[in-house]
């Protein structure tokens, strides 16, 4: 009976017409194919991408230097020096992020107890030279101030998914 029923499908191109029935059928349809970069897709406030650390609106960086995030990271990709200042507080003397450790779980940005790390929807970079995977202090000060305004706002947006 098998023999039979396979026998007259391929008599009958059954299962050809079939594949060319859902060809036609989307050939009608809207694209969904992104001309990426020219279009983009839209990104979740939460998306996990490159790293920055912020400052308060008077300049001072957010971060202690608890080294709760070096703890926390699973892959091991911060590496933190601190050390008192002059006025008594802690404050980072170092601060690099290993991007090629990196896993992006987002757990430092889950651990920091002053929002100072975040993980921006920033994910178009690149590195051309042996050495650029370490965010330093510097880099990531500098990612922080450029798209606080961002940030900020995804902070907001996030806060009013919880
Ligand atoms: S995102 Fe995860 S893996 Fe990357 S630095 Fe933060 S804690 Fe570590
Ligand atoms: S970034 Fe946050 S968690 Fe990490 S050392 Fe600074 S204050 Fe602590």
């Amino acid at each position: 009976m098998s023999f039979l029923r396979n026998w007259s499908k391929t008599l009958l191109l059954s299962e050809l017409r079939g594949g060319l029935a859902v060809t036609f059928r989307n050939m009608l349809r809207p694209k969904v194919t992104v001309q990426y970069p020219e279009e983009k897709a839209p990104q979740s406030p939460r998306f996990r991408g490159l790293h920055a650390l912020r400052r308060y609106p008077n300049g001072e960086e957010r971060c202690i230097a608890c080294k709760l995030c070096e703890a926390v990271c699973p892959a091991l990709a911060i590496t933190i020096e601190s050390d008192i200042r002059d006025d008594g507080t802690r404050r980072t003397t170092r601060y690099d992020i290993d991007l090629f450790k990196c896993i992006y779980c987002g757990f430092c940005e889950e651990a920091c107890p002053v929002d100072a790390i975040v993980e921006t929807r920033i994910h178009e970079y690149h590195m051309e030279n042996r050495g650029e995977n370490i965010m330093t202090k510097d880099k990531l000060l500098a990612v922080g101030d450029r798209y606080e305004a961002m940030i900020a706002a995804d902070k907001a947006a996030d806060a009013d998914f919880r």
